[in-house]
Order: structure tokens, then sequence, then C-alpha cells
């Protein structure tokens, strides 16, 4: 791993607000370059630069069949199988099913999304959460049309990324 954003959502796992099994690493929103691969992985080489993706679709459930691969129920299947253990065995799993705040991590390809050369790893790290969650706030949820008036409360990463996304809306003012 290279960069990591902070998340809401880690403090919400930390603090119990959302469900995780324990002990675990947290991080979700990461950039990092890819050391190793398992056998028959495709896509992916050692040496690229990737970003996570901490709910890759799994293709095959109904939502993924009807085209919605953004509502796989199975994307956070991977948040209850350890990836790892302590020194004495115990069991450790991948917050968000990616672990981005340690120094490495283990993922399925399907978690990894290849980074074009040259972009800069701490602004590609927030892509996995923070730039999708302000990006579809204003172009799914509230659905902004050019010349419509905007209010963002908060210049946190997913802040930053809801207004650029009303301006490239053509929210106004
Ligand atoms: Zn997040
Ligand atoms: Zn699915």
């Amino acid at each position: 791993m290279v960069a990591a954003g902070v998340c809401h959502s880690d403090l919400s796992l930390s603090d119990g607000t959302l469900p995780q099994t324990w002990p675990a690493v947290l991080g979700h929103e990461g950039a990092g370059t890819v050391e190793a691969v398992g056998p028959g992985v495709t896509g992916v080489v050692p040496g690229q630069q990737v970003i996570l993706n901490w709910a890759p679709a799994c293709r095959v459930c109904w939502f993924c069949e009807q085209g919605e691969p953004h509502l796989c129920e199975r994307a956070l299947d991977g948040t209850l199988s350890p990836y790892a253990a302590l020194t004495d065995g115990t069991p450790v799993y991948p917050g968000l099913n990616t672990g981005a705040f340690a120094e490495a991590t283990v993922v399925p390809v399907s978690a990894l999304v290849p980074l074009p050369e040259g972009v800069d790893p701490a602004v590609a790290a927030v892509l996995g959460c923070a730039v999708l969650t302000g990006w579809g706030a204003v172009n799914n949820a509230a659905k902004v049309r050019p010349g419509q008036s905007a209010l963002v409360l908060g210049m946190g990463g997913v802040g930053l990324s809801l207004l650029q996304a009303a301006r490239i809306a053509g929210a106004d003012p």
C-alpha cells in the first residue's frame, strides 16, 4: 500500500455503528503497487499501480445479473473471512474487504482497479470511496441538473468530491 484515505465508515466500523469482526485492519480507500499474484490471476501483474475496490461485484448474484453490480448482495462476503493471522494464530479480518491501513494487504483480483501510469497514488486512493460517494450523491441521489443550486456541508474527501461533481453537473450557484 502506498496511500490510504480515512473515511467516516472507518470510524463507524471501529465504534460498532457498522458491523465488523475483530481483530481487523481497517482502511478501504487505498492505492498501491501489486507485489505478487496468485495462480490463475489475470488482468494485473506485479509492479502495476492499482486502487482498491471495497465492494467488488460477484457478477453472478441476482442484482449482478440484472446489470446492477453496485447492488451486489455478495460484495461484502470477503469481510467475513480472515485474510491473515496474528503471530499467535488469531485470525485477522479485512475491514470492508481491503485492510488498506496496513503496509500490505491480500485481496481478490476483482477488488483491484488498474491505474494509468503517472497518477499520484495519494490522489488516486480516494477514488476508492470518497470520490464515488460524492459523485453518486450528486448524480444518483440528488440528480442535480444544470442551473440548479446546490449546498455542500463539510469539505472532507466526500464533500470536496461532491463539490466537484456538482460543478461538473452544472450546479449554479
Ligand atoms: Zn469509505
Ligand atoms: Zn453480485
